[in-house]
């Protein structure tokens, strides 16, 4: 691990005041209300405003819709991006993930127009992969696919589409064979959600994120619009898939997150900070400062560990470790505060912006999306040790029984 230190040279350090500048006069206050109040994890208005300045995928080439940054200026943009609200900025991970996909299987004239729209801010793509009977196992996909001339007919329903509501198109996975044995019998299409056949229907998480169940019934769908061979979608869900898992990220001259979890650690720094105002601020019952309390200097020291081994763990581990460090010290600091960190954003007496109270809420879904922490431990075992894959519960069970 490189802990070196990072020197701005003078161009980046003006950049980094422009970018500064610019993102302050963009969040206004609206932008969070908005957010609060829809938990889409999207705003137009900022989409488009980046992507007008190349900014949204800046690390783009200035021909595809970014604005050419070299790693570091990259860097710099999340980080300051990060400083204002990364929450509205979700829908921009999430399309980024098939991004890189679209532009290796599509044919360039009908991907550099949708990339384009991408980068503009005007076009985003959400993740269709898991449906009503498990996310865990996207390879044992249900909904059909089924070719005839140059159209597909799709029909089926998919769980937890996040983002479906204000995305123009989702990266779905598609069961076209089901004779082969399920990872050779998938194919990817980029399905423009206005189709007809498309129903939207909204899941309000206890994180305040939306989420959706959308159901395809007979979906038209050009063949144009396949990503990659057909039934070869396991192919072109690798790099998607091992992006979202944090494996081999790394490839940025260490200038990336670590991990995935870095911002599940992100959101657990807010509340650390909030607490530790709160305690500046209140008096404890013999007059003092909790500052001064030694059991509250000891919790929050317990919560600054989690958070920063969060932040530093890489790969599949720091996804983990994220996840179980704020899902732990977010109940944790809500607890050292008392009732009134239970107050959301904007109640009367709340402490600060309500972030203890969000991040324990928030806290709770971080292992579940993106692949359970369960899961992503056999993805430790088997990518980062090299174990051999796991037995599932049964599974011997089952095979004892079944005839040779
Ligand atoms: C807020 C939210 C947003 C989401 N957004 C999206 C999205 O945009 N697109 C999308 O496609 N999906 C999305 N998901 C779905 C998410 O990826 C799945 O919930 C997750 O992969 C788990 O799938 P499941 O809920 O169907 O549980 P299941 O797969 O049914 O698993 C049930 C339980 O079994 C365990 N389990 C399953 N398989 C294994 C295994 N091999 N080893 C060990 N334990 C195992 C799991 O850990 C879990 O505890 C979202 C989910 C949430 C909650």
């Amino acid at each position: 691990m490189d802990f070196g230190f990072v020197e701005l040279s003078a161009q980046d350090r003006a950049l980094q005041q422009e970018i500064r500048e610019f993102l302050a006069e963009l969040f206004t206050p609206d932008v969070f209300a908005l957010e609060h109040e829809t938990g889409s994890g999207f705003n137009a208005k900022v989409y488009e405003a980046l992507g007008a300045r190349g900014w949204l995928y800046p690390s783009l080439p200035v021909e595809q819709g970014g604005a050419g940054f070299t790693a570091l200026q990259n860097r710099i943009m999340e980080l300051e991006l990060d400083r204002q609200d990364a929450r509205v900025m979700m829908m921009k991970g999430t399309s980024s993930l098939p991004m890189a996909a679209i532009r290796k299987y599509m044919p360039a004239e009908i991907a550099d127009p949708i990339l384009k729209e991408c980068a503009a801010g005007r076009a985003v793509v959400c993740l269709g992969y898991s449906e009503p009977d498990g996310g865990s196992d996207i390879a044992n996909a249900k909904v059909r696919a089924v070719q005839d001339g140059e159209m597909w007919a799709i029909n089926g329903s998919k769980m937890w589409t996040t983002g479906a509501h204000i995305s123009t198109y989702t990266f779905l996975i598609t069961r076209t064979d089901p004779e082969a044995p399920k990872h050779k019998g998938i194919t990817m299409f980029l399905v423009p959600l206005h189709s007809e056949g498309v129903t939207i229907q909204a899941i309000r998480t206890f994180s305040g994120e939306r989420t959706n169940i959308v159901f395809y019934e007979d979906v038209q769908v050009h063949d144009s619009m396949r990503i990659g061979g057909v039934n070869n979608g396991w192919t072109v869900l690798h790099g998607p898939l091992d992006e979202e898992h944090s494996i081999g990220i790394d490839s940025n001259g260490g200038l990336t997150d670590v991990s995935v979890g870095v911002s599940f650690s992100r959101v657990l720094g807010a509340s650390i900070n909030e607490v530790a105002q709160w305690a500046l601020k209140t008096a404890s019952a013999d007059g003092k400062s909790m500052a001064e309390d030694t059991r509250v200097l000891e919790r929050l020291g317990s919560a600054m560990v989690d958070y920063e081994a969060g932040m530093c763990t890489p790969g599949p581990m720091g996804r983990v470790k994220s996840s179980d460090g704020l899902v732990k010290q977010a109940a944790q600091l809500q607890d050292l505060v008392g009732p009134v960190g239970l107050l959301p954003m904007n109640a009367e007496g709340g402490i600060g912006v309500g972030d203890i109270e969000y991040a324990h809420r928030f806290a709770q879904g971080t292992a579940t999306y993106g692949g359970t922490v369960e899961v992503f431990r056999t993805i430790i075992a088997q990518h980062v040790l090299g174990l051999p894959k796991a037995q599932l519960p049964g599974a011997k069970v089952f095979m004892a029984g079944k005839k040779k």
